[in-house]
């Protein structure tokens, strides 16, 4: 193709406000990954041609199109954030594919009202994609109008071509099920494109016959894959092997927002030559396990003979939604003490669905008709799955999967079912599909690993599954339900492979693997009752974070070496009105009965921000996780403290007793419940004051803590928080969950300024986030001066056993250099070489 080199002005395409791509309230186009360009709020509803130029893209769905100038530059134009999901409603496209078109003429016209109400945002984007070859420069960041200059743009100095060491080795392939929402449109695409150029080897996407190179956004688009589609992934180069890794983690990965938790990159189902006895799948969680194959069906109804009393039906209907309503309910409550938000997210809708009038408006017709409660329940959610499916959105047929979970819980309580499989332990449970409550029961009955025929990798079920540290695997295909009862199998979730017929060698290999697992388990389960000391005989303490006093007689007796965290808004999340002090201080010394000797931190209660309690409304606030949360409560609520701590007062021994203090910011905060705790004391005529501590999650208390240790018997660094202030990315927020990285460099500086301020005055730092549970971090935290760690009540075997492995001085000078890196994935890469896992 010809192109005239030249120097291009570019005129407004819509009329409205210009922004620039980092105004974009959305990652990938903000963050320039699909390439340079400028954005519009637009207030008219034609988009027109920026140039003059041929179509050479445009959408399936009509929301996006792309033009090339005769420079050769590509323009890609696209209307509104997230409009792929109107699946072309209210779009028309006034030209087609391959169409010359002149500077301002009418491209697509668009339903600006119904456009606006449907879609996440309207504003635009003109996006260069190669803007490896062509620079821009805005000409103006005001208003414009449809016609009037907006950008240049300009080619840039070329650097030679592609080398023969791109083309060396041989070809690799794979193939995958694309797991985007919407199927490969702009973003995924980018991503994808911006995958593969990480990386020397050539990349190609093969789909329906058609070719295109992973360089190209406008050829992966132009591939118009749909989600769910197969497609075949080709590498070749020096790296191909890890392009190709990369590439089919990133297509079967829905991008954050869709997904509800970051979930890990997994390896996805790989094309090598068929093999015998091997049924490839995508991997939902890692693992590898044998044992035999246990197949579990639905339930099945018998005929309805119908003619059933509608009023008795409903009746009935009501009772069973009734228990399968408190019976999530306190799955709930369980997930919400435990602090386990996935869980929580997921019950959560659960229950919302229950609710749902079109469901039980159906259930109700059907049994006016004379339907039985069980038929008319199953019909209900039959046809409401059968919507989710139409829609074609990977994202809601697996919805479907929690609308059967309803169903079959639902039916179970209708049949007085006791729900309980007979599975044997050790089991490989292989299913069509299995629902977030099965999983809970399963993992209760120690079954090994999971498989199924459908299902997706980002599905609730997933999730849960990554979460208990089950194996599980999905999308196997119908064949695996064909598979005979009982039999030998090996579920390779990390490879994507269930082996159908191991051979005796394979099966004491497998077995050999977990035994060593198991083994190793067992010795740090010994081991777990002794202090953990590192090899040049540092002591650590390894605590745990409870939320009741069952929990704490569990840490105990998984070897905890005392309660790091007591989270007090979690005692009581389960109940409308709040407690009195008597009912705190029983719950208080409950807790401290339960750790024997060992002494217990009991943080004052943490409202506010994620954490909302029925009876203790806060006032409505813009930026609640910025508004009155923690100690800060104590500004508006006073008395609500007061009376904590006069309930923590009262519990004996005191010595045993530590008192933390959340989301603390300055040294007056600390002085100031010092004097108040002085003052109850001697209200109460208490002489042992307890230790006094302060949180350290709010990065100007990491910055004052010397000034804080002054004054605090101990700190305790809640890396969660820390992340989220530090980072100033929500903890919650699903899209930034991969980026919400405790072992970010600039969390381990203020944690290193942590524990240089506290030893001044000799004051213990320990850590109680989420950081300190994670095994890569185990050295560094040693390293940077942290002398407890208080980990979830399981981990705390492992994490002793790790410390044990350590040598503390080694730890620091290390450390000392991994403050200097990058990113926290350079920090993660490091501590992967230097402290590897077992
Ligand atoms: C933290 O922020 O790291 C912490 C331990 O507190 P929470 O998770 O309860 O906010
Ligand atoms: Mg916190």
């Amino acid at each position: 193709m010809h192109n005239n080199n030249k120097e291009l002005t570019l005129s407004a395409p819509l009329s409205g406000p210009v922004l620039t791509l980092a105004k974009v309230p959305d990652p990938v186009f903000a963050s320039g990954t699909m390439g340079d360009g400028i954005a519009i709020d637009p207030l008219n509803d034609t988009l027109h041609a920026p140039c003059a130029g041929v179509v050479v893209h445009i959408a399936r769905t009509g929301h996006a199109l792309t033009l090339r100038a005769d420079n050769g530059a590509e323009l890609l134009l696209h209307l509104g954030l997230d409009t792929v999901e109107l699946q072309g409603q209210g779009f028309s496209v006034l030209v087609k594919e391959g169409d010359r078109v002149s500077n301002s003429q009418p491209l697509l016209r668009y339903d600006l009202d119904q456009v606006a109400q449907q879609c996440k945002s309207l504003v635009s984007l003109l996006i260069l994609t190669n803007s490896q070859d062509f620079q821009v420069r805005p000409i103006t960041l005001k208003s414009v109008k449809v016609g009037e200059p907006l950008l240049h743009i300009i080619r840039r100095q070329t650097s030679g071509g592609e080398s023969a060491e791109d083309f060396i080795g041989e070809e690799l392939t794979g193939h995958v099920r694309i797991a985007h929402r919407g199927g490969l449109h702009a973003r995924p695409a980018a991503l994808i494109r911006q995958t593969a150029q990480g990386f020397k080897s050539k990349s190609w996407l093969h789909y329906a016959g058609k070719s295109a190179t992973c360089d190209s956004l406008i050829g992966l688009m132009g591939l118009a894959i749909g989600e769910q589609a197969e497609v075949h992934v080709s590498c070749q180069g020096p790296d191909a092997e890890a392009a190709l890794q990369a590439l089919l983690a990133a297509l079967s990965t829905a991008l954050a927002e869709d997904s509800h938790a970051a979930a890990p990159a997994m390896p996805a189902a790989r094309v090598r030559a068929a093999e015998a006895g091997v049924l490839h799948g995508v991997c939902a969680a890692p693992g590898l396990v044998s044992g035999p194959l246990f197949r579990l069906s639905a339930i099945s109804l018998p005929q309805d003979p119908g003619d059933h009393d509608p009023q008795q039906q409903l009746q009935a209907l009501e009772t069973a939604l009734n228990q399968v309503r408190s019976d999530i309910d306190h799955t709930l409550n369980q997930a919400k003490k435990q602090r386990n938000s996935d869980e929580e997210a997921i019950f959560s809708a659960h229950l919302a669905l229950l609710e749902d009038p079109a469901l039980l408006e159906a259930a109700g017709q059907f049994m006016a008709s004379g339907m039985a409660a069980t038929h008319a329940w199953s019909q209900a959610i039959e046809s409401q799955c059968e919507v989710l499916r139409q829609t074609g959105s990977t994202l809601l047929a697996e919805r479907a999967n929690d609308l059967i979970d309803l169903k079959q819980r639902v039916l179970r309580a209708l049949l007085g079912d006791a729900w309980h499989y007979e599975v044997p332990a050790g089991a490989i449970v292989a299913a069509h599909e299995l629902t977030p409550s099965d999983l809970l029961q399963l993992s209760q009955q120690g079954v090994g690993g999971l498989c199924m025929a459908e299902g997706g990798a980002t599905s609730h079920v997933a999730i849960l599954a990554r979460g208990k540290g089950l194996p599980c695997m999905v999308a196997l295909g119908s064949t695996l339900l064909d598979q005979p009862q009982g039999q030998s199998v090996v579920l390779d979730a990390d490879g994507g492979r269930l082996e159908l017929t191991p051979g005796p060698e394979r099966l004491a290999e497998v077995h050999q693997i977990q035994l060593q697992q198991q083994q190793r388990r067992a010795e740090q389960q010994a081991q777990a009752h002794s202090s953990a000391l590192t090899r040049d005989g540092l002591h650590i303490e390894v605590a745990a974070n409870v939320a009741s006093a069952t929990e704490a007689a569990e840490a105990l007796a998984n070897g905890a070496d005392g309660v790091g965290l007591l989270r007090t808004e979690f005692l009581f999340v389960d109940r409308h009105t709040a407690p009195d002090e008597q009912e705190q201080r029983l719950a208080y010394q409950a807790v401290l009965d339960a750790m024997g000797d060992k002494s217990v931190i009991i943080r004052t209660i943490d409202v506010g921000g994620d954490k909302q309690l029925d009876y203790l409304p806060l006032p409505v606030e813009a930026n609640p996780v910025l508004g009155l949360r923690g100690i800060r409560l104590a500004q508006v609520r006073p008395e609500l403290l007061d009376q904590q701590l006069r309930a923590l007062l009262q519990v004996s021994p005191l010595s045993r007793c530590r008192i933390l203090l959340p989301m603390v910011t300055e040294v007056d905060e600390l002085l100031h419940i010092r004097r108040r705790l002085d003052a109850l004391c001697s209200e109460l005529r208490v002489k042992q004051r307890p230790q006094l501590g302060v949180m350290i999650e709010v990065p100007a208390a990491a910055l004052l803590a010397e000034q804080l240790a002054e004054h605090a018997d101990f700190l305790s660094i809640g890396t969660n928080d820390l992340s989220q202030y530090t980072l100033a990315m929500d903890r919650d927020h699903a899209g930034l969950a991969a980026r919400v990285d405790a072992l970010h460099p600039a969390l381990l500086r203020l944690i290193a300024q942590t524990c240089a301020g506290a030893a001044v005055h000799d004051c213990w730092v320990g850590v109680c986030g989420a950081l300190a549970s994670d095994p890569l971090a185990t050295a560094l935290l040693i390293g940077l001066g942290v002398r407890e760690l208080s980990v979830s009540p399981v981990q705390v075997a492992e994490i002793k056993d790790r410390v044990r492995h350590l040598d503390a001085s080694e730890c620091r000078r290390i450390s000392q250099d991994l403050l200097t890196l990058s990113s926290a994935s350079a920090v993660r890469h490091a501590c992967h070489q230097h402290w590897p896992l077992g």
